[in-house]
């Protein structure tokens, strides 16, 4: 095997520097073979694969009061998050999750490094626990993978890579379904396959959305996490020397060599080269194209199981431990990021549990301070608008909270609201002059939704001073 031959080739430790692993001398790319390799991480990693892929693809499916347990339509511009439904007028909610979302991956990054890349990034658990696995099922080994790519078209090349090519374009069809499943829901994705004829342009992008899935499974692959992917580009600014990554312990491995002819415990035998999906060579050190995938773990352990030497010559440290052999530690730069996501995660979650069911809002009507009745009684005008933030139909009623002596009348918006319905409308306020105080009354409604008190709005109403003798007001209108 390539990997315990190279034991005595003499290698140039410093080349890597000079190109990308994935690349030939020419530019041209080098297709990875990452040889299959088993072990604790591996099998660790496998029960967490599978359990995502059940998650992924049960979660389109899974309905709460009639709704999916997540949507994200950004045509339609809603979007519904552990069932909770968010609409236009919650954009600000969501672009905080987001941010929030932005800040806790950096400060995960910053502790754990690239944790997520190879245990729980859609594109690494279909890459590896689904496509991969079909891949050696049908091809063979890494080493019969390489070597019929590299024999002449036969029936034999030509059988195997179309099976391959058949299963690799349903399954990504199956991805693509699920994949538009979030956007527009099952619902929709179920009635385009079975209607075709009258869901042409979802057909098309499903057709569209499986073609790119297969592109990037059966062709891309490393290249998305290594030139695509932006989360991957960021490692140079996210991790630093306490940052926890897949290390090679160069203190306990170097200088590498034969086994028994040198010092080091790393015998060369570049089954970690052979394993990596990226094609690297940890022993450089981090690299951007490490995806933590661990693979190079079990490999090595492997080794050293054979050897009778301790496993961990390739283990999770940050570079710190490495080179100093101290402890992990928690420097001030996690804890700063520590505290900002935390931060921000209770006020997320303060925002969300304010959040109304029914959204009121009140402004003043342009132009009208206040009117005068007759009888003396003063009206204020405003602009009314009420958002259904649920699923539910909603019947709202508006009273008055203070002053008591308030009366109010709703003009041209139904209170009758649908799912998500926005409605507009006026609302006229009434106080009796003789309850008037001040010429700013502060003015207290509850928004009632099916009998439940769900939203309160403050305002203030105006009125002419009253004389200090007498409540009788000056006849006005709207300066
Ligand atoms: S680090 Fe381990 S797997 Fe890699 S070459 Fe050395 S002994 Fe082999
Ligand atoms: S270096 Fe190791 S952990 Fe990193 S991608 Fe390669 S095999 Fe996975």
């Amino acid at each position: 095997m390539a990997y315990l031959q190279t034991a005595t080739v003499e290698i140039d430790h410093e080349s890597f520097r000079d190109h990308l692993t994935i690349l030939d001398e020419q530019g041209r790319r080098k297709w990875i073979y990452p040889r299959f390799q088993d072990g604790p991480w591996y099998r660790r990693r496998a029960v967490l694969a599978y359990v995502l892929l059940a998650a992924l693809v049960a979660a389109p499916l899974i309905r709460i009061h009639g709704q999916p347990l997540f949507l994200f339509n950004i045509l339609e511009r809603t979007f519904i998050v552990w069932g909770i439904p968010f609409f236009p007028q919650d954009f600000f909610l969501f672009a905080f999750a987001m941010i929030t979302f932005m800040v806790f991956v950096i400060f995960f990054t910053s502790v754990w490094g690239r944790w997520w890349c190879g245990w729980a990034c859609p594109q690494t658990v279909f890459m590896e626990f689904v496509f991969r696995k079909l891949e050696y099922a049908i091809e063979g080994s890494a080493q019969q993978q390489r070597r019929l790519d590299a024999q002449p078209w036969n029936s034999y090349k030509i059988w195997r890579k179309t099976v391959k090519h058949v299963l690799f374009l349903l399954i990504s069809v199956f991805i693509s379904s699920i994949f538009l499943s979030y956007i527009i829901g099952s619902d929709a994705v179920m009635q385009a396959w079975s209607h075709p004829a009258d869901s042409a342009p979802l057909l098309l992008a499903l057709v569209a959305f499986s073609l790119v899935f297969y592109g990037v499974f059966a062709w891309l692959r490393e290249q998305v996490c290594i030139g695509v992917c932006p989360y991957g580009r960021l490692q140079g600014v996210l991790l630093d020397r306490n940052s926890r990554a897949v290390m090679y312990d160069f203190k306990r491995g170097e200088p590498r060599g034969k086994a028994g002819t040198t010092t080091g415990d790393c015998v060369d035998c570049h089954l970690c080269v052979a394993v990596c999906p990226t094609g690297i060579d940890i022993r450089n050190g981090t690299q951007l194209e490490c995806i933590n995938c661990t693979a190079c773990m079990d490999g090595c352990d492997s080794i050293m199981a054979k050897l009778g030497r301790a496993p961990g010559l390739i283990r999770h440290a940050t570079l710190e431990q490495i080179e100093t052999g101290r402890p992990f530690r928690i420097t001030p730069r996690m804890v700063a990021y520590g505290i900002l996501w935390t931060a921000m995660i209770g006020l997320l979650a303060f925002l969300l549990v304010v959040r109304p069911e029914v959204k009121t809002s009140l402004l003043r009507a342009r132009g009208q301070l206040y009117q005068q009745l007759e009888d003396g009684t003063i009206s204020n005008l405003y602009n009314l608008r009420l958002i259904n933030k649920t699923f539910r139909n909603q019947m709202v009623e508006l009273e008055v909270v203070a002053p008591r002596e308030a009366r109010l009348q709703v003009i041209g918006a139904p209170l009758r609201l649908e799912p998500g319905q926005t409605t507009e409308g006026a609302l006229l306020v009434f106080l009796p002059a003789g309850s008037i105080r001040h010429n700013h009354t502060p003015l207290h409604i509850a928004v009632r939704a099916n009998g439940k008190i769900v939203d309160q709005v403050r305002t203030s109403f105006m009125a002419p001073m009253p004389p200090t003798s007498t409540l009788t007001l000056p006849r006005q209108t709207s300066p």
